[in-house]
């Protein structure tokens, strides 16, 4: 629904008998309204902002990626976008290039290699007091000066209860930023296996035989994800906890029974530019088929193939290079009250519509803000 609105707003953008000038247009994303109160209700629920996804043309800002794409490669495409963007633009990220060369020479960085599986790699073998000695040994206050560091975490499900179709963690992977793997086990089922969903999962009676209990598990990646955080300070901003990236994240605690802050997660299923139009999760599978440009999940899932994808997507979105202020914080996040709020909407009325761009606030945490960590931590606001 809300999806043909839009369209149908972009073709009235395009039909020049209705460009006159005494039309309102939106300086984000170009829609027109013919009252001006109908452009300042725009802007206070559109939520624009410099971290929207934007077209190298055009500069539209966009809802999402996907709503991106359809600008310069849908159906209903801008012709003059889509022509440029076919010449020069990269699939996977949308970014246009200057040169054809330039264009090649990006692809070969843009296009990722799959991970290896997880027999493949190295895995440390932990102990729960191996932890202690680590985080006892980095001392007070060294982690201020840091940037939050990102971990991911994937784990495996079998069935559980008469039909097999409760989720019981049996298998989880935890890798570092740099696709190590931090932590890797099989774990025993809280309750007895019904299902082993071998097809999906890969997962033998005898992989649980020896497996680790539940909490034990629990309790190292606590200490992992915590790092040394207290309970209550890693609930505030810029401490030394660390960023959890997954897929459904909350799924994964729910099974290992789990809690951790949710301003903490940087979920690649509930975060906005990597969202349907209609604001549904995409598939990790399609995710990384779509914007890292290799296939995963092809035969049975493997935990350390789905850590590296997440975490793939997470830096990809992460590293995006956006014009930010100190006052950038989302509004959502912020106890500031937004630029709508504290004006009168007869002020509201008088503002251009760069003006009011300028006071929009995006509604989610753009992640290319944890590189800019220190900016928001200064103050030590608490988030919700
Ligand atoms: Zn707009
Ligand atoms: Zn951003
Ligand atoms: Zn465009
Ligand atoms: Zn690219």
């Amino acid at each position: 629904m809300a999806r043909s609105i839009e369209l149908n707003d972009d073709r009235e953008e395009e039909n020049p008998l209705q460009s006159q000038t005494t039309r309102h247009r939106c300086s984000a994303c170009y829609k027109q309204y013919k009252k001006k109160e109908h452009l300042v209700k725009h802007m206070e629920v559109s939520y624009h902002s410099p971290h929207q996804p934007r077209c190298g043309v055009c500069h539209k800002c966009c809802k999402s990626f996907e709503s991106l794409r359809e600008h310069m490669a849908g159906p209903l495409a801008k012709a003059e976008c889509a022509k440029i963007f076919s010449a020069q633009g990269c699939e996977l990220c949308m970014n246009i290039f200057d040169t054809s060369a330039a264009l090649n020479s990006h692809k070969e960085l843009c296009c990722l290699r799959p991970a290896p599986s997880i027999d493949l790699v190295e895995i440390p073998s932990i102990e729960l007091d191996s932890y202690e000695v680590e985080i006892s040994s980095l001392g007070e206050g060294w982690h201020c000066s840091r940037l939050p560091e990102a971990v991911a975490l994937d784990c495996e499900m079998v069935g559980g209860g008469s039909d097999g179709t409760l989720d019981l963690c049996a298998r989880v992977c935890l890798i570092d930023e740099n696709e190590n793997v931090v932590f890797h086990t099989y774990v025993v089922p809280e309750l007895s296996v019904t299902d082993y969903r071998y097809e999906i999962t890969g997962i033998k009676e005898e992989h649980l035989r020896d497996a680790m209990p539940l909490k034990e598990v629990k309790e190292i990646i606590e200490k992992i994800l915590y790092n040394g955080e207290s309970l209550w300070r890693s609930r505030l901003v810029g401490g030394k906890a660390k960023l959890l990236v997954g897929h459904e994240i909350e799924h994964d605690l729910k099974c290992l029974r789990m809690e951790y802050p949710i301003h903490l997660f940087r979920d690649t299923a509930h975060y906005s530019p990597l969202m349907k139009t209609n604001l549904c999760s995409h598939s990790l599978k399609y995710l990384t088929k779509t914007y890292l440009g290799y296939e995963i999940q092809s035969g049975t899932h493997d935990p350390y193939e789905d850590c590296v994808a997440t975490m793939r997507l997470y830096k990809r979105m992460r590293a995006q290079d956006h014009p930010t202020t100190e006052d950038s914080t989302p509004s959502k996040y912020s106890s500031r009250p937004s630029g709508f709020d504290i004006r009168s909407s007869c002020e509201l009325q008088n503002m251009s519509p760069d003006a009011l761009f300028e006071i929009s606030r995006s509604n989610y945490a753009c992640w290319c803000l944890d590189l800019k960590a220190n900016v928001q931590s200064s103050n030590g606001e608490a988030w919700p």
